[in-house]
Order: C-alpha cells, then sequence, then structure tokens
C-alpha cells in the first residue's frame, strides 16, 4: 500500500468515527481531497486507490491536472478565492465551486457555464469567524446573497462553506462549525434547502463532522505537508 493509499484509508477511518461518535451515517460525509501544489501523479494515485473529488485552489494548476487526467473521470472542485477575470476555466472544468462569497462571481460562472454541462455546483463560503479572516459572506448577508445566486441559471446552489481561523481549541472548533449549520438550517426555514456542509480540514475533522459535515476537504492528512515555497509560487500564477 502506497502511503497516500494509507492516509487516505485513515482519513476514511477518522471520519467514519466522528460519525459514529455523533450518531450520524459515516455514508453522510463526503471526503474532497485537496491537491493543491501536489503533481498530477499523486491525484492519480489517489484515485487508484478509489478516491473520486479533488480540491484545488489555483485556477491555472486546477485546470492543469485535470486537463492531465481527463481520462480518469474524476471530480474538481474549486475551493480557493476566485477573481471575477478567472471565473471562465472554472466555469468550463470544474464540477463544483465552494468558494462563491459575492454575486459577481455567481452570475459571471453563470453566463460562462456551457449549456451542455450539467449545472455548476457552488457553495457559498461564509466568514464565521468574523474580522480576523478575510474570505466569505458576512452572516448578515448571506440570506440575500444565497437567494439572488439560487435564481441564476447552470448553477446549482448546494449549500454553504467555511474556513474558521485555525485553533487547537476543540471547542472553539465546534462553535464555528455549529454556526453555518444554524445558518443553513435559517435558510432552510425560510424556505431555501441546501443539503451541504463544506467544512473541516486535516486539523478539524472531528469537529465538523460532529457539527453535520457533508464534505470535508483535507489536504495534508492526505498528501503530506505542503512545501510553502512552491505554494507561494503557484498561487502566484
Ligand atoms: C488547503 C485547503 C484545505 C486543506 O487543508 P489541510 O489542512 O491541508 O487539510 C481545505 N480547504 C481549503 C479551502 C484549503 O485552501
Amino acid at each position: 500500500m502506497t502511503s497516500i493509499s494509507a492516509n487516505l484509508q485513515a482519513v476514511g477511518e477518522r471520519i467514519a468515527e466522528a460519525a459514529r461518535a455523533a450518531g450520524r451515517d459515516p455514508g453522510e460525509v463526503g471526503l474532497l481531497a485537496v491537491s493543491k501544489t501536489w503533481p498530477a501523479e499523486a491525484v492519480r494515485e489517489a484515485a487508484a486507490a478509489g478516491q473520486r473529488a479533488f480540491g484545488e485552489n489555483y485556477v491555472q494548476e486546477g485546470v492543469a491536472k485535470a486537463d492531465a487526467l481527463a481520462a480518469l473521470g474524476l471530480e474538481w472542485h474549486f475551493i480557493g478565492p476566485l477573481q471575477s477575470n478567472k471565473t471562465r476555466p472554472v466555469a468550463q472544468y470544474f464540477a463544483w465551486v465552494h468558494s462563491v462569497d459575492r454575486l459577481k462571481i455567481a452570475q459571471r460562472l453563470a453566463e460562462q457555464r456551457d449549456v451542455h454541462l450539467p449545472p455548476l455546483n457552488v457553495c457559498i463560503q461564509v466568514n464565521v469567524s468574523g474580522e480576523g479572516s478575510k474570505s466569505g459572506v458576512a452572516p448578515a448577508d448571506l440570506p440575500a446573497l444565497a437567494r439572488a445566486v439560487a435564481a441564476l441559471p447552470r448553477l446549482r446552489l448546494r449549500g454553504l462553506m467555511c474556513i474558521p481561523e485555525p485553533t487547537g481549541d476543540a471547542a472553539l472548533q465546534r462553535r464555528r462549525f455549529a454556526e453555518l449549520r444554524r445558518l443553513r438550517d435559517d435558510l432552510a426555514a425560510d424556505g431555501l434547502a441546501l443539503d451541504t456542509l463544506s467544512m473541516g480540514m486535516s486539523h478539524d475533522i472531528e469537529a465538523a463532522v460532529a457539527e453535520g459535515a457533508t464534505m470535508v476537504r483535507v489536504g495534508t492528512a492526505i498528501f503530506g505537508t505542503r512545501d510553502r515555497a512552491r505554494e507561494a509560487v503557484v498561487a502566484g500564477t
């Protein structure tokens, strides 16, 4: 067994254990393997171990990998900050975008999504940590944005995503994830039902699953520690 396949198995066990502890069916929690900065060969190895969904943060890097591995029929998720001048390749190559945080981006994705492709699945990124973090719509502005995005053609609003501030404080992790779940429940009470909570990363999988995550986005625990210098170069492209 390669280390990537062993890591995938260990992450799967963490998810299943956390789900059982929360009285949830482990099958409700999907795993998105975050392959940013790792070469196509690492993705190929994970795919050989059965992993189908991969997350990328940088447009050119993600498109290059999706192209190189097109024959594998993988599902690509864009999870990074998205500038409006880079939406076109994202609309073309990805099945999901988790990081929509303003209407202009969603409108461009809707315009640019090919009518012959299935609708682009989107999540709205919410800033649940307040001032400290930069990306994501403020919770107070979420309902209006969600309604506007849900009304766009060629997009399918699936849920909410968050990246709380990194912390080892398990109670704080739980509070942030609980906040995203509450926002999802409020939208549902208002008639906008969403099936996806994209939350939890390598260090806080357990807290996210305990609070209802349906998709955890895991990089380091699968592929290893990213090279910061390389990440800075890739991020600049
Ligand atoms: C990098 C990244 C992840 C994965 O983080 P790890 O700590 O490596 O598991 C998840 N989500 C987003 C948005 C990321 O940028």
